[in-house]
């Protein structure tokens, strides 16, 4: 277990910010509590017939707004204080990027590798089976996603658990990031990956914060380091590269890895797959261990991970100037302090990685609304389009060919829809607490949480507390 208390670090940082607010201390106190937590433990039946005897959790954060919303980690760190630190950064996740629900998160501690796939599709709806008994899982109640260690495999299967004992019209909506065939929604898996490298993008685009760190604005030819190549450190990178940038240095739990001239994603992509990690990867050099590669050199550190991976003991060695906290409490409150002695830009967490949240919003709302996005108006304004280019085509004597047409011409569907929603969300967001920054000259992370609480809090101020 770590020595780092989770919940403890986050409100640490709620704190802080809660000096620049002017709530009372009562309501930051009522904000910053969980609302409800549970506790469940259960017996599964193994393949061998013996049992083994399960803990999980689900806790919902704040109930300012309905459904709470947050992933499902299984692993075996997973305990009550990471469970309720989680589903606080929830809630404020969501109000940095206006999605309206309010925060929860689930966990279920087993070490996944010493589990059959029927053993955990057992323990997933087991699982989902005490959440609805429990009330704590409904379209209108609390919705449940991925996280570290789930995908949108046990997605599906939470879906059809709660199906076989629901009768509710909007059951689609009681869980996101499912496969699409389920009601899953496009670019839901990339999302929070996608949203890390939006934020990422945004920041290097401020000319100021650029030259006080010594380097040029945009993310062409920046160099980068991610922690943790799963589903949100793979889809980063993989647009961190996309974008121009070039990836020098990856940490997996086997080891890290480096090299200057570069890293190809997708051979090691196929190299991980094959030898079951990253070391020993042809073309770099392996580092001492896995989380040398935080110190590494480079402009820009991804940790994508886990929490509490940046603490004070590598923090003073730590050479990137940007940290982007794809993962969720990579950087103690301690080295966040030394970070920002050294000058070092950290994109905070609780805006950094809520593209996933803002996804799954879009996916929730699909379900809600029975419709998938761009079925009714895709058509309708290709034709638009094609009507206007071709009275451009009669005034200018110029023929499009078909080609260019099916460029200018085309409509948005589902996935340009979600990314277009993702892009706006995140960039929105990054300028909202830039404001908020340098209003209150507080660093990036306050300043998330400073919009944070005060978006939640104006509710709590409009609702009242009831008697
Ligand atoms: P994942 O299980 O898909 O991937 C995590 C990866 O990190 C795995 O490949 C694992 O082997 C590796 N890893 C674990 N410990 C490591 C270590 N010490 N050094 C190097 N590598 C290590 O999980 P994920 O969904 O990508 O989640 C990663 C982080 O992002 C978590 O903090 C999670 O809470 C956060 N997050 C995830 C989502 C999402 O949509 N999945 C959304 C928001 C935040």
């Amino acid at each position: 277990m770590s020595d780092y208390k989770f919940f403890e670090q986050v409100n640490k940082a709620f704190d802080k910010a809660g000096e620049h607010t002017k709530f009372d201390k009562g309501l930051l106190s009522q904000m910053k509590i969980c609302n409800d937590v549970l506790h469940v433990t259960f017996p599964i039946e193994k393949d061998d017939g013996t049992i083994d005897v399960i803990e999980a959790w689900r806790v919902e954060h704040s109930h300012h707004k309905l459904p709470t919303k947050g992933g499902i980690r299984y692993s075996m760190t997973v305990n009550e204080d990471e469970t309720m630190a989680l589903a606080a950064l929830m809630t404020y996740k969501c109000a940095v990027v206006d999605v309206p629900f309010g925060g929860a998160k689930g966990g279920i501690k087993i070490d996944k590798s010493k589990y059959s796939e029927s053993e955990l599709e057992r323990i997933t709806r087991r699982y989902t089976f005490e959440l609805m008994k429990k009330d704590f899982i409904g379209p209108g109640i609390d919705v449940p996603a991925p996280d570290y260690g789930t995908s949108a495999k046990e997605m599906g299967w939470i879906l059809d658990t709660f199906r076989q004992m629901s009768t509710d019209i909007n059951a689609e909506g009681c869980v996101t990031g499912k496969p699409i065939s389920m009601g899953g929604i496009r670019g839901r898996t990339e999302a929070t990956g996608r949203g890390v490298y939006f934020g990422i993008y945004e920041a290097c685009q401020n000319r100021e914060d650029m030259k006080s760190l010594g380097l040029n604005p945009g993310l062409e030819g920046k160099t980068f380091v991610v922690q943790g190549l799963g589903n949100v450190g793979y889809h980063a990178a993989n647009n961190m590269i996309q974008g121009g940038a070039k990836m020098v240095g990856v940490a997996e739990m086997d080891g890290s890895i480096y090299s200057e001239k570069g890293i190809d994603l997708d051979k090691l992509m196929q190299y991980k797959k094959e030898n079951n990690g990253i070391t020993g990867f042809e073309g770099s050099k392996d580092l001492e261990n896995s989380s040398a590669v935080l110190e590494a050199e480079c402009d820009i550190l991804i940790p994508a991970a886990l929490e509490n991976q940046i603490t004070e003991k590598n923090a003073p060695n730590v050479k990137a100037k940007i940290i982007g906290e794809a993962a969720n409490g990579p950087t103690t409150s301690e080295a966040h302090r030394i970070l920002k002695e050294k000058g070092a830009l950290i994109i905070p967490d609780n805006y950094l990685n809520a593209g996933g949240v803002t996804v799954s919003y879009f996916e929730w709302l699909k379900n809600i609304q029975h419709v998938r996005f761009g079925r009714m108006g895709k058509r309708f304004e290709e034709n638009s389009y094609k009507k206007i280019l071709s009275v451009i085509e009669t005034i200018s004597d110029r023929k499009f060919t078909e080609k260019e047409l099916g460029v200018l011409a085309k409509g948005g569907g589902e996935a340009e829809l979600v990314d277009s929603g993702l892009e706006e969300t995140m960039i929105i967001a990054y300028n909202e607490i830039n404001e908020v920054r340098k209003t209150h000259n507080v660093d990036l992370r306050t300043a998330a949480f400073i919009s944070a609480i005060n978006k939640v809090g104006s509710i709590y101020n409009q609702m009242g507390i009831f008697p």
